[in-house]
């Protein structure tokens, strides 16, 4: 497949025609553009990430069964796609308030939105891509009222499945947007990208920017970050580690006085029990510990106690087990 003539040149991507009428070949530049392009910087290497990013969530939606106008990625910087009519507008999905939101309503950062909102957007450059409301949509024919309904449903499972997939990436999906297009008998598919560009990544625990927050607001190492994003994505699940707390009913062998538990938990660790994080006395020992499901960690809390039983630290032993 190759490129035949540029047909658009937007901020982030060149499109080229191709010798198959109904595709079309997407040039991740490596331009970064923030505030309607009035903010602007190159980064070396930012389209490939950008491009590589993008073709690896259109490709997991496609396996889900979700219609996206992603054909195949053809080099580091290039993928074809379905070449579409866009619908002008921009669906935005949110699960946690930030940014223009929370400027427009005066709310406060990182409130949990549930169910999350969806919000619709003129694609306009020049009127800034105003908010607008089914009823606007309506009334200038910016989508029919079966396209409105279809994108809402679409964006919804998109935000199922990438919440999904990047949580168990240690990756919070704040918000994100979608734009689409039809084909010729009038289908539509997901278009454009889904990159750092068009996403707010949230690192789970420490809440850290991965996205292109860092570069609307000058927070520095923006390529270290959607590096970041790529690594964790193109990398197999990890193993999530939830809490547990177990209450051990264990009857301490004469002799031993452990009033704070340290005994208990300095031979936990000497045992190779690291992910025992506490270990208090009180009517019964409690400790806390990681581990990604219940039955391993019961397995473990039972292994424990087996084990301080050979060791000779107790004599009996019971407990409870329950996530936290
Ligand atoms: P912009 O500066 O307008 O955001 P981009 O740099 O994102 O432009 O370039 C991509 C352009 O191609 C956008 O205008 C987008 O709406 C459009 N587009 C996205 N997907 C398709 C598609 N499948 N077919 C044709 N055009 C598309
Ligand atoms: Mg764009």
């Amino acid at each position: 497949m190759n490129k035949i003539k540029l047909i658009y040149e937007g901020k982030a991507k060149k499109v080229y025609e191709t010798d198959d009428p109904t595709l079309a070949i997407f040039e991740y530049k490596d331009s970064l553009t923030a505030f309607n392009a009035q903010k602007k910087d190159t980064m070396q290497g930012k389209g490939r990430l950008t491009n590589l990013i993008s073709a690896t969530f259109l490709k997991l939606l496609q396996d889900k069964g979700i219609p996206t106008h992603f054909v195949k990625l053809l080099d580091d910087n290039h993928q074809l796609v379905k070449r579409l009519k866009i619908i002008p507008l921009e669906v935005v999905v949110r699960n946690t308030s930030t940014g223009s939101l929370c400027k427009r309503l005066g709310v406060e950062e990182g409130l949990d939105l549930v169910p999350p909102l969806v919000e619709f957007y003129l694609k306009n450059d020049e009127l800034g891509d105003p908010l607008v409301t089914e009823d606007h949509i309506r009334a200038f024919c910016f989508a029919s009222k079966p396209q409105v309904e279809k994108m809402k449903e679409l964006s919804l499972k998109v935000n199922d499945i990438l919440s999904k997939y990047l949580y168990e990436r240690g990756i919070k999906l704040v918000d994100f947007k979608l734009e689409f297009g039809t084909d010729e008998e009038g289908n539509i598919y997901v278009a454009d990208e889904i990159s750092p560009d068009t996403c707010r990544f949230w690192d789970l625990s420490s809440k850290e920017r991965l996205d292109k927050d860092r570069f609307r607001k000058d927070l520095g190492n923006v390529l270290e970050a959607y590096e970041e994003i790529w690594h964790r994505i193109s990398q197999p699940k990890a193993a999530i580690q939830k809490r547990y707390e177990a209450k051990l009913f264990i009857y301490l062998k004469e002799g031993v006085l452990d009033t704070q538990g340290k005994t208990v938990l300095s031979s936990l660790h000497s045992l190779n029990y690291p992910e025992v994080q506490d270990v208090r006395v009180g009517k019964y020992l409690k400790i806390t510990l990681n581990s990604p499901s219940h039955q391993e960690a019961e397995f473990k809390v039972k292994k424990m106690c087996e084990d301080l039983l050979v060791n000779d630290l107790i004599e009996e032993y019971a407990f409870e087990l329950e996530e936290i």
